[in-house]
């Protein structure tokens, strides 16, 4: 199956043609189809998002190709949740650098430096015929006050998940990543509804 990934994130494309090669899918991403627009992602839920991403992407990809969108950010339960879907303009920041220092800082402010949170991810995916599939990952764990690893991207560096030795989400390696991420279970998810089709 030929599938358009209906991102501009080049740490997100990364991760899912890592996840989603194996099966055989021949992964293509907007880049290398030409197609350079951003869709306002104006739901409320990262499901929602993600399907009007997705829907958005397939009306400009050539008959024959299935498009996956993906939408996710970090929740953070001492903050009720937030970023959550606004985690890439969180605090109207630009950088991943900036977003990290003021979610530290807020965190910080409330004595809560190490509050639960998740990284959650909604993939919805188009199949060439148009009938749609939906799924969600959640990777559990807890926020760190000090930034550490150089890998991933986004808060990776601000999140530690379970079960990783106390390592944050940058210090593990990509390979580890791909298997415990919200991204990747929920790709494992996709892959089983796929198989069903
Ligand atoms: P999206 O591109 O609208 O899905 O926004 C995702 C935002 O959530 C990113 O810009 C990051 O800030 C954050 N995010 C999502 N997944 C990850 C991840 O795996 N690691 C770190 N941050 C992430």
């Amino acid at each position: 199956m030929k599938i358009v990934l209906a991102t501009q994130n080049k740490g997100k494309v990364r991760e899912m043609s890592a996840i989603l090669a194996p099966l055989g899918a021949e992964v293509y991403s907007l880049a290398d189809m030409g197609i350079d627009t951003d869709v306002e992602e104006n739901g409320v839920t990262f499901a929602e998002n993600a399907m009007i991403k997705a829907r958005a992407i397939f009306e400009l990809v050539p008959e024959g190709m299935g498009v996956v969108a993906d939408d996710s950010g970090l929740c953070v339960d001492a903050l009720g949740g937030d970023p959550g879907v606004y985690s890439a303009r969180y605090g109207g920041m630009n950088t991943d650098k900036e977003r990290n220092a003021l979610l530290a800082r807020n965190l910080s402010a409330i004595n809560a430096s190490n509050s639960k949170a998740r990284f959650v991810c909604a993939i919805a995916c188009i199949l060439p015929d148009g009938s749609a599939v939906e799924v969600q990952g959640q990777c559990e764990g807890h926020m760190t006050d000090t930034e550490k690893g150089e890998g991933g991207f986004g808060y990776d560096p601000l999140f530690v998940p379970d079960g990783c030795g106390g390592l944050t989400m940058a210090e593990i390696s990509a390979e580890e990543k791909n298997r415990i991420s919200h991204r990747a279970l929920a790709l494992e998810k996709l892959k089983a509804e796929l198989g069903k089709r």
